[in-house]
């Protein structure tokens, strides 16, 4: 990664993030022993906001950005790094329904804090939200990292194991993409707060003036009156997440499947 101009949010981002990985949850006690990675898209020019930025150790900093190359690797690490991966994303399965049910209960929560007037209700409600949201995408990086090592094994192992890893992979892909939508469509609930999905300020327009971030599209979304459709939002959010965790059955026939394979 080049060399990006994020001075100005470091310190915030440390204090807010305790100096604690939010990966591996290692606590560390300067800039050198934890670091800063951004999450979500992030724009290509000038200074990235603290809301897509969250603190990472080095090792897990390390793992994010480092591929690693093909190299020969015995049946045992192999199967190691399947359990791994598919331990970590069952663990983002979680983080996206955690973050799929607050983002759904935004419009609610928000409106009832207006009728209140407490302001209060709605800050927390809003820190929560890109807290979450770093959370999910940190979580999804990580098993991108996973998939991508496991993609560079395939041309390393033996040619009889080969199939059953390419099924395993094709198979963890289909969750991940599953898990994406999840996360935009959750995302695409705030922009029909007219708020951004990354820093949640007001939204004017196509892009944040605050992150930079691009606006998600809300047209699929809204009724011939231009409200915006929640509930049909809300049904498809619930939809693709069923179907991606359904998806973790196949994933742990084809894990199975595998280890049958590399210990025959
Ligand atoms: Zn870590
Ligand atoms: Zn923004």
């Amino acid at each position: 990664m080049t060399a990006r101009d994020w001075t100005a949010d470091r310190e915030s981002v440390f204090d807010r993030d305790a100096f604690t990985c939010r990966h591996c949850e290692t606590v560390g006690d300067d800039a050198t022993t934890i670091r800063l990675h951004p999450v979500g898209d992030v724009p290509r020019e000038g200074t990235v906001h603290e809301s897509a930025l969250v603190t990472v150790c080095a090792d897990c900093l390390d793992m994010l950005e480092t591929p690693s190359a093909a190299t020969a690797v015995t049946a045992e690490t192999l199967f190691h790094r399947v359990r791994e991966t598919t331990r970590l994303q069952g663990a983002s399965i979680s983080d996206v329904a955690t973050f799929a049910s607050l983002s759904t209960s935004l419009p609610a929560t928000l409106e009832s804090a207006r009728d209140d007037g407490t302001e209060a209700d709605s800050d927390d409600a809003m820190s929560d939200y890109r807290c979450t949201r770093r959370d999910v995408l940190l979580s999804m990086a990580v098993v991108d990292a996973h998939l991508e090592e496991l993609a560079v094994l395939e041309s390393a192992v033996d040619s009889d194991v080969r199939p059953s890893l390419e099924a395993f992979t094709e198979t963890a892909a289909t969750l991940q993409s599953g898990l994406i939508e999840t996360v935009e469509l959750s995302e695409t609930v705030v922009a029909g707060l007219e708020r951004c999905h990354g820093c949640f300020d007001s939204l004017e327009g196509k892009t944040c003036s605050t992150c930079g971030l691009e606006a998600r599209e809300t047209a699929d979304w809204r009724h011939t009156s231009g409200s915006i459709a929640f509930d049909q939002l809300f049904g498809t959010i619930n939809e693709t997440l069923q179907d991606a965790s359904e998806t973790t059955d196949t994933l742990t026939d084809r894990t199975t499947a595998l280890a049958e394979r590399l210990t025959a």
